[in-house]
């Protein structure tokens, strides 16, 4: 230990970032707090310790140092973060540049820069204790959908149609850890930071599908990205979705059983999906054959059994991996897609009416599950 420094002081900074630098190097997990309490720094003092000092914003080799470089201190994602679990925030319109105001950002940054950084604006849920933070305008947004949805499929044996699809990223850690990678609103709040499945420390491998599941019915992982470089994020492109899901996979359910047998369900984030205009390739062959479909509601992983039929944290432990193979890397997807409980699954299915209710009736917070 350093002794006759002040807290917070050069060489104690440095020697947080040189830990956290050589972990993250050797893909050891890291543990921020407890690298702080070895170094006898508060956590806010150990945030201040990352953050890029001044003197050396525009210095290549110095962020090169600290592993992935990111233009947003982690001092100020903290701040922002806080400002995103506060519920008297929930009242509040924030966008992009009046968080950054709120939390008070040492440095100018735009709003798409803000958004890569932060995931979300539109919603926040603890991955360890379930609590939820959900902004004003996903809240309205929310309401809007259940109350369209509610009309169009009032009952439970309307959502028994339903094929509920999309990406699912599944990301492979020491120990045989494996982990689903959460999705951009999905984080720990400050009680759960500290707790052992908060801090995963990085992926060794991931591993990227497209997958649909619903009442009595759950599709075959389609593995569309050889890429397992955990660097890889592993985006689906939307010709890989009209080739690789569409015409390989859902062809074939049409022509099996017709376009009244069932109604798919699309994520209206993934870029792929088409969602984000009216005409492209994927809308276009959506429409050629006549494939009934619909978008799921931006930011609500509450409605989505893609998204809460897994175990706590969206992590468990697999039998540890003797080589990272693409074929065992794949084959631990389909246990854990195998494991997920048909029948639980369709009495989540069942309950969809009542579930859209609850959006409505608590004015859009999200649903516990
Ligand atoms: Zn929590």
């Amino acid at each position: 230990m350093v002794s006759g420094y002040k807290h917070g002081d050069t060489p104690k900074r440095a020697m947080v970032r040189g830990t956290i630098s050589y972990l993250e190097s050797q893909g050891l997990p890291v543990n921020k707090s407890a690298i702080f309490r070895h170094f006898e720094l508060s956590r806010s003092q150990g945030y201040a310790a990352l953050s890029i000092p001044a003197s050396k914003r525009n210095n290549p080799e110095w962020e090169e140092t600290r592993g992935r470089p990111n233009k947003i201190s982690e001092s100020d994602q903290h701040k922002m973060e806080q400002i995103l679990w506060d519920e008297r925030y929930e009242e509040v319109n924030l966008n992009w540049n009046g968080l950054a105001k709120e939390a008070g950002l040492e440095t100018d940054c735009n709003a798409r820069t803000l958004h890569r950084t932060m995931g979300t604006l539109g919603y926040r849920r603890c991955l360890g204790c379930s609590r939820s933070w959900v902004h004003k305008k996903t809240r309205e947004k929310r309401v809007e959908y259940a109350e369209r949805m509610l009309e169009v499929y009032p009952q439970p044996h309307n959502w028994r149609f339903i094929r509920f699809s999309g990406e699912l990223h599944f990301g492979f850690g020491l120990d045989g850890k494996m982990r689903l990678l959460p999705r951009p609103g999905e984080k720990y709040c400050e009680g759960c930071k500290d707790q052992p499945p908060a801090d995963w420390g990085r992926d060794i491998r991931r591993v990227h599908c497209w997958a649909a599941i619903g009442y009595g019915f759950k599709s075959e992982l389609v593995f569309y990205d050889d890429q397992t470089n955990p660097n890889h994020t592993g985006v689906m492109s939307m010709t890989d979705y009209t080739g690789k899901v569409l015409d390989r996979v859902v062809k074939p359910w049409l022509e099996l059983s017709g376009t009244n047998q069932f109604i798919l369900e699309e994520d209206i984030e993934a870029f792929a999906h088409g969602g984000a205009s009216k005409s492209n390739m994927a809308q276009e062959w959506k429409a050629a054959h006549e494939l009934k479909c619909y978008f799921n509601c931006l930011d609500s992983p509450d409605l989505n059994p893609l998204d809460t039929q897994w175990p706590p944290h969206k992590q468990w432990t697999v039998e540890p991996l003797t080589d990272w193979s693409d074929a065992k890397l794949r084959q631990a997807a389909r246990d854990a897609w195998a494991s997920l409980d048909q029948e639980r699954v369709n009495m989540w299915v069942d309950f969809m009416p009542q579930r859209l209710r609850q959006v409505i009736d608590s004015q859009g917070r999200m649903v516990p599950w």
